[in-house]
């Protein structure tokens, strides 16, 4: 598809950010080029609009830019997975490990139901341990997770593999 080159060539990396020796994917530019923009939503959308899915669930904070623009065209709600403490009403959490520590994320109690199809969408997967905790909080209230949707994969850092059998659909590679 020859929107996926525009797409790559429109993501900066910015070396050495946040601390020395990380290549930090910045899709800032990317959303400051209209076309790419676009076609970034469409080819998720164009993936997703005929595979019943209720739930577009996007990860703090860049998925948060990505997901309700897909979620709006194929007809579904937006639900957002947050940081801890952001969320006003009662939530559940799940936990994942970084590289020094945890971190939490949480979504609203009541925000899906049981037996719905769920989409979960970020801008990147690194480790896979993000979008692992946020499968997990999805399948505790018994929500289907079709697929984890992001627009850059790091292959090197195997989240695919720490996904299993969970599909994971990615636009770009970046090494
Ligand atoms: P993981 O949990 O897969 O190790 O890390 C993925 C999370 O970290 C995502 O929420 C993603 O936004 C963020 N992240 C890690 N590295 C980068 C990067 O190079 N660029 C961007 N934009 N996000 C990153």
């Amino acid at each position: 598809d020859l929107r996926l080159a525009r797409i790559a060539e429109a993501i900066r990396v910015i070396p050495n950010f946040p601390k020395p020796g990380i290549m930090f994917q910045d899709i800032t530019t990317l959303l400051l080029d209209p076309k790419a923009f676009k076609d970034t939503i469409d080819m998720f959308v164009e993936r997703y609009k005929d595979m019943n899915i209720s739930v577009v669930a996007g990860i703090e904070a860049r998925g948060f830019i990505f997901g309700p623009p897909i979620a709006l065209a194929i007809g579904a709600k937006f639900v957002p997975m947050r940081k801890p403490k952001k969320l006003p009403g009662e939530v559940i959490s799940e936990e994942y490990s970084l590289e020094y520590g945890t971190d939490r994320i949480e979504m609203h109690v009541g925000a899906v139901r049981e037996g719905e199809r769920a989409i979960i969408i970020d801008d990147l997967v690194a480790t896979g341990g993000t979008l692992c905790a946020a499968i997990r909080l999805l399948e505790r209230v018994g929500v289907n997770v079709v697929e984890c949707a992001c627009v850059i994969e790091l292959p090197e850092l195997k989240g695919r593999e720490r996904l299993g059998d969970r599909p994971l659909f990615v636009l770009v590679k970046a090494f």
